[in-house]
């Protein structure tokens, strides 16, 4: 079936609300296919998006307009959904299949892209949910066929959010240096990216892990999911006492949260040349005395979503493996601005998945 419109939820301003608008769709040409949508998650970076940067300390906040973003942004970047047209040159994907969108489309030919690291091309992104339209819609057009990768026997609403959580925990442990059974790792903040990486962790590497956050829940759900210890950051003496427990033996800690006490934490948790990974986009800055760089021998490093080839590797994995359920929260996407609402004063347990 041809689909000659898009109906999508996107804002004019930033800072606006999402309004509805109809779009003409064109035609698909080449490897383009075109995705009727059946489920899309709802992330913490459209709020940022929304808003039109990220907090960067001091007061000072970033400025996608100035990063070259265009108006009007339609959201979504964890698709799901059917495909229901194909350009002519598609042979990767049939009509009627379910399949996910990998939305962190590089320009494809600067030296980052080929290297297969299309979500930091150094040159012209393409994200959808951004720079291009994304999934709060009801049909979305996929710029090739080789973004799309079947959801198998995986369920479509979590498989969703593969896209984006579950690649940025999958890239975020691969940074990790090598550890044995006798080393621990520190996942800070478990929300759902910081859980899937207890789970993945404690399936795929030796290590033990410890997970921090300051909620009980969470703190139960991480020890069910691997985790071998458990602490609250804002307990007194947190980095003593949780240091003591893991023997003071923290070869890598990841910050899930990425504000400026997380990271503060994770640095003083992790032993002589540890590592630190700072995923979170909380906002704030980072502040350290700089001999401790090479008195601790230590190296900081970032970790932004992941490439194709992570969500490849994590829907075969998650189809072998039992990954945590992280719980959804269904809405129907005409509610799309007051799950963002819901979202941004901490109303929504889980991930909100719009379904159009
Ligand atoms: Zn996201
Ligand atoms: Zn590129």
């Amino acid at each position: 079936m041809k689909y000659q419109c898009a109906h999508r939820w996107a804002f004019k301003s930033w800072g606006g609300e999402l309004e509805l608008s109809e779009d003409a769709l064109p035609s698909v040409i080449g490897h383009e296919v075109t995705l009727r949508v059946t489920h899309c998650g709802m992330c913490h970076s459209d709020l940022h998006i929304q808003a039109g940067g990220f907090d960067m300390g001091g007061g000072r906040l970033s400025s996608l307009e100035r990063a070259g973003s265009k108006l009007p942004v339609t959201l979504g970047h964890e698709i799901v959904g059917e495909v229901v047209e194909i350009g002519p040159e598609v042979t990767s994907v049939r009509l009627g299949e379910t399949v996910i969108v990998y939305p962190w489309i590089g320009c494809g030919e600067c030296p980052t892209c080929l290297r297969g690291d299309e979500h930091l091309c150094v040159r012209a992104a393409r994200n959808m949910g951004l720079q291009v339209p994304g999934g709060y819609a009801d049909v979305v057009r996929v710029a090739h066929a080789r973004y799309l990768v079947p959801v198998g026997t995986l369920e479509p609403a979590r498989a969703a959010t593969f896209a984006c959580a579950g690649i940025t925990a999958l890239s975020a442990i691969r940074k990790l240096p090598a550890v044995t059974a006798d080393d621990w790792v520190a996942v800070i903040g478990c929300g759902g990216v910081g859980m899937t990486a207890v789970a993945l962790l404690s399936t795929t590497a030796p290590a033990k892990i410890v997970a921090i956050d300051p909620d009980p829940t969470k703190r139960e759900a991480a020890l069910r999911h691997g985790a071998c210890a458990a602490y609250d950051p804002n307990q007194p003496d947190a980095f003593k006492v949780i240091g003591k427990a893991c023997s003071g033996n923290i070869a890598g800690a990841i910050d899930f949260v990425g504000a400026e006490s997380s990271s503060s934490l994770a640095v003083s948790l992790v032993r002589r040349a540890g590592q630190v990974i700072i995923v979170g986009l909380f906002g704030g800055e980072f502040r350290m005395a700089l001999p401790m760089f090479a008195l601790k021998s230590l190296s900081i490093s970032g970790s932004y979503v992941g490439s194709l080839p992570d969500l490849r590797e994590l829907v075969a994995l998650a189809q072998r493996v039992t990954l945590p359920e992280i719980p959804l929260d269904r809405r129907p996407l005409n509610s799309v601005n007051q799950a963002l609402d819901d979202l941004s004063h901490g109303r929504v347990v889980g991930r909100v998945i719009l379904q159009p």
